[in-house]
């Protein structure tokens, strides 16, 4: 795995506005909503976009144990691979993976690309592999790939604009969660494993209920709007949930980038 520079999650937001600005010079006008990452990979960067068997092309069978290959940068050829399963002329509802399985191929390229080049020649570059990051721990470069897609998709006011005037959701247990919820929570068992799975299961099912128009909006998946929405403090759990707010997607948010 190749060891990257440190960045703060400003410092790669601004990254992705550069690019951003970069591509609205280019087209002379407006980055247009949603932002066609993939005229950004291949009419801005110059990059090809290939669909492709990626399990079969790296000879890395599915097994339970390894998450799934969803795309890869070939530094060596310029070239993005996105595997075949998020084809979105062919499965369409994963329209919102392959955007931002683009946009995190690109973010290797804005971010990485110096590091890789000062580290190998060019014709020996090998290919960064990109898994589905599920609920895993990941490292570093796939960390900061991740974020820069979410910004490269969902620019800060472009999301609070469509956000409007409303004020932030909280998600409060009395307001909000289930008599069963209520009732474990007020009990001597609030601070149990069943709780928090409960109570981080309901909140992220309000919370997607929420980010679903706006997911539609973006053409990104209702988890991506959902850890930006929670990222820009749009949607919050309520301060009395203080104990279990550490769920497995709050872990992802607050987790620092630099670990
Ligand atoms: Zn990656």
């Amino acid at each position: 795995m190749i060891q990257v520079p440190s960045l703060t999650l400003p410092q790669v937001e601004q990254r992705a506005n550069v690019l951003l600005g970069e591509y609205a010079d280019t087209i002379g006008s407006n980055v247009p909503s949603p932002v066609p990452v993939t005229d950004i990979a291949t009419n801005e960067l110059g990059l090809t976009l290939e669909f492709m068997d990626l399990h079969a092309y790296f000879k890395r069978p599915k097994s339970g144990a390894s998450s799934e290959i969803l795309g890869a940068m070939e530094f060596s050829n310029n070239r993005i691979l996105i595997d075949h399963s998020l084809d979105p002329s062919l499965f369409p509802h994963r329209l919102g993976r392959f955007r931002y399985s683009v946009a995190h191929e690109i973010g290797h390229w804005r971010l990485h690309r110096g590091k890789v080049l000062q580290s190998q020649k060019k014709s020996k570059q090998p290919p960064i592999i990109c898994r589905d990051p599920g609920r895993q721990k990941m490292p570093t470069i796939e960390r900061q790939a991740e974020y820069f897609a979410s910004f490269l998709l969902l620019p800060g006011d472009r999301v609070s604009d469509a956000w409007g005037s409303k004020p932030p959701f909280v998600f409060d247990v009395f307001g909000h969660g289930s008599p069963e919820l209520r009732s474990l929570w007020m009990s001597t068992r609030a601070d149990s494993i069943l709780t928090r799975s409960l109570f981080a299961s309901e909140c992220e099912k309000r919370f997607e209920e929420i980010a679903a128009p706006l997911a539609w909006k973006f053409e990104v998946s209702k988890q991506a709007m959902c850890i930006r929405l929670e990222g820009m403090g749009l949607i919050r759990r309520s301060a009395a949930g203080s104990k279990i707010l550490s769920t497995s997607r709050g872990d992802f948010l607050h987790s620092p980038m630099n670990s």
